[in-house]
């Protein structure tokens, strides 16, 4: 067990950092965040800040060297530099990054488990693409295998004739089929040391130009009746990757069922309501998990509960937003506001 007072170190330095800091100082531990880039908002109300590249082993040693832990909150984290943590317990183990860090590890993972993915292909070359499009058909999405997050890297195919007219970039690709979907929602489970596995509600999550938008519990029922098979695999999932601490699979539900999406080997924009919905929110049920301590109830503290995003001017808003004495307004305090950029987010509880 990590007691609280020791230090628990953090890969990446976004908002999900700065959380899972804010839960841990809720339970006396400190943090050290580990990110390459100078403006870290994780650093901000962390102990300490190691800013360094990921490959720079030297300061991933000393940085191992302060921590009775490290976690992380970015699962793009390249996995090789790691091994400069030595000792260190790093937490979920990185076998849970090298699955999700790409597309076609994480369905054909998913697939060995049992799960349903949409149908893929991988594509090297344009020869590839065709043979895909040709296979599993069109309309589809081709995305990059790696690097990808919130609809980035992502290109759609309406057509076979669209094939031709795509310049792929030089990396390796996966084709996904297009889901016929009624909704979106996620699993969020958050599993133990001892092997603990407690659910968070799933959310009904709702995107915009591939970026969540509002995610709300409970879900509608038609989607409540696919969160079984969902939390099954999930669950088959982290037993599978001797997983500790918040793992997070997204799904669509369609006609035939939860299709699986992806997956982030940590915590998750769609578990944002926890904070202030359920009675221990994913981000200290995490730092619970990596610490060894006892897991907090994942029960709601409402009977329902919206968390919608504020992206990119959105955030402009938040005096209209705290006139509202119902909304729970977090802002990330990031500096420059640009399209696409998730600068905040708004949690309303509905409480009868
Ligand atoms: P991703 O980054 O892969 O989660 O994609 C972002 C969003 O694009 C998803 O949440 C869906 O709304 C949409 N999307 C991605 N892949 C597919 C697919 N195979 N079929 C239908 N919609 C998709």
């Amino acid at each position: 067990m990590i007691a609280p007072g020791e230090t628990i170190g953090i890969l990446g330095g976004g908002q999900l950092g700065r959380m899972i800091a804010m839960a841990a100082a809720q339970l006396g531990y400190r943090c050290h965040v580990f990110a390459p880039e100078a403006d870290s908002i994780a650093a901000e109300v962390s102990a300490a800040f190691t800013c360094a590249s990921w490959d720079d082993a030297g300061a991933m040693a000393a940085f191992a060297a302060d921590c009775a832990v490290v976690t992380y909150e970015f699962e793009n984290v390249p996995v090789g530099p790691l091994a400069a943590l030595g000792a260190v317990a790093l937490l979920p183990h990185p076998r849970a990054l090298e699955t999700a860090q790409d597309r076609l590890n994480e369905k054909r993972f998913v697939n060995a488990l049992g799960g349903t993915p949409a149908p893929f292909a991988p594509v090297d070359s344009a020869d590839d693409l065709a043979s895909a499009v040709a296979k599993i058909g069109a309309p589809g999405i081709l995305k990059t295998r790696r690097d990808g997050y919130d609809g980035k890297g992502q290109w759609r195919v309406m057509t076979p004739d669209d094939v031709g007219k795509l310049e792929l970039p030089a990396k390796p690709l996966i084709y996904e089929g297009f889901v016929t979907f009624f909704a979106e929602f996620s699993v969020i489970l958050c599993r133990g040391r001892d092997g603990d596995i407690r659910f968070f509600d799933s959310a009904h999550n709702v995107h915009e130009g591939g970026i969540l938008a509002i995610s709300t519990v409970p879900a509608p029922a038609a989607v409540l009746e696919q969160v079984p098979t969902a939390r099954a695999l999930a669950a088959k999932a982290a037993e599978a990757l001797d997983y500790v601490g918040v793992l997070t699979m997204e799904f669509f539900a369609t006609a035939n069922g939860p299709v699986f999406n992806e997956m982030a080997p940590r915590v998750h924009n769609s578990g944002h309501w926890t904070i202030e919905g359920a009675v221990t929110s994913q981000f200290e049920n995490h730092v619970r998990a990596i610490c060894g301590l006892p897991l907090g109830s994942t029960g709601l503290a409402a009977k329902a509960v919206e968390m919608r995003n504020l992206i990119g001017d959105d955030a402009h808003d938040w005096q209209a937003i705290l006139s509202d004495p119902a909304n729970h307004l977090h802002l990330y305090g990031k500096a420059a506001a640009r399209p696409g950029r998730k600068m905040g987010h708004v949690t309303r509880l509905t409480l009868d």
